[in-house]
């Protein structure tokens, strides 16, 4: 499979519940700040995300339900729309 360009799937800073360190795509085998993924070309960090991120399942269980990751995925977009630099 062809992988797509960081543009073309609008690659950005993601936040703890939808980054690329807890997507089934990324890879990560060096000491460095960068790894890879299967989907998308050139360095991905871990703390990035896409429009094609896809959660790893959690070996714990997935407690969360829809209402608390939408609550706390506003609460990221609040303090990054307040944070420093803004
Ligand atoms: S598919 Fe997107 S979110 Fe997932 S590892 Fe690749 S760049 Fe990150």
């Amino acid at each position: 499979m062809n992988k797509r360009s960081q543009k073309a799937v609008n690659y950005r800073l993601g936040d703890p519940m939808r980054q690329c360190s807890c997507c089934q795509m990324y890879r990560k085998t060096q000491q460095d700040q960068f790894g890879t993924c299967t989907e998308v070309t050139g360095k991905i960090t871990a703390y990035g995300v896409c429009n094609r991120f896809s959660a790893l399942n959690n070996p714990w269980g997935n407690r969360l339900t829809n209402q608390t990751r939408a609550m706390l995925a506003r609460c990221y977009a609040y303090a990054r729309s307040v944070g420093p630099g803004r």
